[in-house]
């Protein structure tokens, strides 16, 4: 609580609280029923593959299309979800329209990508989580070694959900760790759960051009990575420089806006070899 200074200060603080909790309340509510009213929306963003010049798998993202406020960001919607213990319900949404969707575009597309699905601390601590994800495999006829899932760092992440990710592991799941670098305890995080890949942090890609500090740790998590024996991709790349940097680090898996933003499931198979070519065109001009 504030220092109680005068009354009327105290009151105006305890109103902006008791507004701010109403919101919330209300935004909860609604969010409680989004799915059902068709609110809730997947998107996806290619991740590419530079040396090939293949867009190699998506990450499936969610979107929340609020009825009066419009979208809503996941990063203000999910962290509202995980308080109210919706997540689990939600997760599991997006986990089978992710599957079911990847499945489509497999009996369309010449090479299978993979999926890359956001996984709350939340779903891994629910005792069902595996036997859910089991079913939805089998329900959407996908197969494992085409879905990864994403996780974050996180305090609530126990050795408990050292089994749950063996379990993930032994079926031919994917692990990937999001947001990589940017907790206390990564380097300690790869030695204790049996992760496939890094995801490097979009903040560090943002000063590729600017910092030095930025550029030392991408190099050194790249390090990491192939100490570890795991894939890294690289995300939020928007320019042509940090790409460069990137691949010629030895990342050469990447994910941003400088090739695709994330999109519409009817948007992602109109994308064309060619655009992905013009794109990485000053790769082969500079070697
Ligand atoms: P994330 O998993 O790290 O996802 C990457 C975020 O960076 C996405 O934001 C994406 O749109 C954005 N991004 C991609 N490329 C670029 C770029 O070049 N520049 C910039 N500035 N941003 C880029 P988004 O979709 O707003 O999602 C934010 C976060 O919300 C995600 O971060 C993830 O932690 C969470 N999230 C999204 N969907 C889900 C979900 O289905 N389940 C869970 N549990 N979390 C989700
Ligand atoms: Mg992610
Ligand atoms: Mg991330
Ligand atoms: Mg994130």
């Amino acid at each position: 609580m504030a220092k109680k200074e005068s009354g009327s200060s105290y009151s105006f603080f305890d109103q902006e609280m008791a507004k701010q909790s109403m919101a919330k309340l209300e935004m909860g509510n609604h969010l409680r029923q989004a799915e059902e009213r068709g609110e809730l929306e997947l998107v996806y963003q290619p991740q590419v593959d530079c040396l090939r010049g293949e867009i190699v798998g998506a990450e499936a993202l969610l979107r929340w299309n609020h009825t009066t406020k419009g979208y809503v960001s996941p990063a203000e919607f999910i962290p509202l979800a995980e308080e109210l213990g919706l997540i689990v319900a939600i997760g599991e949404w997006v986990l089978r329209g992710a599957c079911r969707q990847m499945k489509a575009w497999h009996s369309v597309m010449s090479e299978p990508l993979t999926i890359a699905v956001n996984i709350s601390v939340k779903q891994l601590n629910d005792d069902r989580f595996v036997e859910k994800l089991v079913h939805i495999l089998e329900e959407t006829g996908l197969e494992a070694k085409y879905l990864e899932i994403e996780i974050t760092e996180n305090v609530a992440m126990q050795e408990a959900q050292i089994g749950t990710l063996l379990k993930l592991r032994s079926l031919g799941v994917s692990i990937s760790v999001d947001d990589f670098g940017t907790h206390y305890s990564s380097l300690s995080y790869l030695k204790r759960f049996p992760v496939t890949k890094i995801k490097l942090d979009q903040s560090f890609v943002r000063g590729v051009q600017t910092d030095i500090k930025d550029r030392a740790m991408i190099k050194a998590i790249i390090s990491v990575a192939k100490a570890f024996q795991l894939q890294v991709i690289a995300e939020g790349v928007e320019t042509e420089e940090q790409t460069g940097f990137l691949v010629s680090n030895g990342c050469s898996h990447v994910q941003g806006f400088y090739f695709f933003r994330p999109m519409k499931a009817e948007q992602f198979t109109e994308v064309t070899q060619e655009e992905l070519c013009v794109k990485l065109a000053f790769l082969r001009s500079s070697s």
